[in-house]
């Protein structure tokens, strides 16, 4: 959606007042006062909806909308941007473009960031590959499981369908159980596992899971053996977070990552990308 399209439909607090009433409740609603459908309308001044009746609802109330004081034009935007630009962006430019603080900024793309991060429970399926990622600055500084005892790390699991969905997730050791935790809450056991050498991978199988550990010593790729997928997303990411973000601080890793995710697995159908976060909320 362009800039002007956007506009035209959610350039006011009223338009997106509708949006969100009619994403809750439909647009002729069944009215729990008058026991039938009713068309509601709009009360001035307030962001209230009522039937000829007088029974009223407030569509915000249980949203992320409801105890802010920003006007609901500037969060549908914030949403906008945040899904539409493929790098990311930061809270610096939202402050910019709105002319909001700072920590306005920055507090209303928390809570979208929750919202891409909502995910329905279907698990990876077929060709999976996986990776980590490390962000401590230190290159790949993996250990065999006896890391148990070491301080945790910043680390990113990285599992990704080809030609489908990718989910990544904070761990804080590349130990076995961190690794097998990981696949098998989100990847399904018919898939088949793509991984590197790694040690805490040849047990796979014993979970159930097909798998295969692909050599990164030789320089071919043979054929569908390969983490090439994996491996370009952290190539796109971890420049794209440190751009945008400079620090990237263990605690909110993961929602960069919820954000990066989102917009990889909407790629295939950007124009819907507002309107999934939206019926998020
Ligand atoms: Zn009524």
């Amino acid at each position: 959606m362009i800039f002007k399209e956007f506009i035209k439909q959610y350039g006011t607090d009223e338009d997106c007042l509708r949006k969100i009433f009619v994403i809750r409740y439909g647009f002729k609603p069944y009215c729990v006062g008058c026991k039938t459908r009713r068309k509601f309308f709009k009360k001035t001044n307030r962001s209230v909806y009522e039937c000829m009746k007088g029974h009223q609802v407030s569509p915000l109330t249980g949203t992320i909308f409801t105890k802010s004081s920003t006007p609901l034009r500037y969060w549908f935007y914030t949403i906008w941007l945040m899904s539409a630009t493929r790098g990311g962006i930061s809270a610096k430019q939202i402050e910019r473009e709105l002319g909001v603080t700072y920590k306005t900024a920055w507090r209303m793309m928390k809570q979208i960031r929750i919202l891409m991060g909502k995910r329905e429970g279907s698990l990876l399926k077929g060709i999976v590959e996986v990776d980590e990622s490390f962000w401590n600055g230190a290159a790949k500084n993996r250990r065999y499981v006896a890391n148990y005892n070491e301080k945790p790390q910043k680390i990113i699991m990285g599992m990704v369908e080809r030609e489908g969905n990718v989910i990544m997730k904070k761990i804080e050791t590349t130990g076995r159980p961190a690794l097998m935790e990981q696949v098998e809450k989100y990847i399904d056991k018919k898939a088949l596992v793509m991984h590197d050498q790694w040690p805490a991978y040849t047990n796979l199988h014993k979970l159930g899971y097909a798998h295969y550990g692909i050599d990164h010593g030789k320089t071919y790729v043979s054929g569908k053996a390969h983490t090439n997928n994996i491996e370009g997303l952290w190539g796109r990411i971890k420049p794209g977070i440190k751009g945008v973000y400079r620090k990237v601080s263990s605690k909110y890793i993961e929602s960069y990552m919820d954000e990066y995710c989102f917009r990889y697995n909407n790629r295939k159908t950007p124009d819907q990308m507002l309107e999934i976060l939206l019926n998020q909320i």
